[in-house]
């Protein structure tokens, strides 16, 4: 399972359909499948999406040791 594949999945209970995903979270009960996928898809696009542009990687320090005093 590559890292752009799907994990959510449908679940039906009775005559109500939600979404699941592997992380733990469910949607809430919809009466339609194609409102809870739409929920899945909201949920792995908030919570999984493969674009990184959250927050920064905090690895830039401004810690270099330049002491040059040029006076
Ligand atoms: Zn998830």
């Amino acid at each position: 399972m590559g890292p752009d594949q799907p994990r959510t999945s449908t679940v039906e209970k009775g005559a109500f359909c939600l979404a699941r995903c592997t992380c733990g979270w469910i949607g809430p009960a919809r009466r339609a499948r194609s409102l809870a996928r739409d929920d899945a898809s909201v949920h792995t696009t908030d919570r999984h999406s493969s674009a990184t542009n959250g927050t920064p990687p905090p690895g830039i320090s401004s810690d270099q040791a330049t002491g040059r005093h040029t006076q």
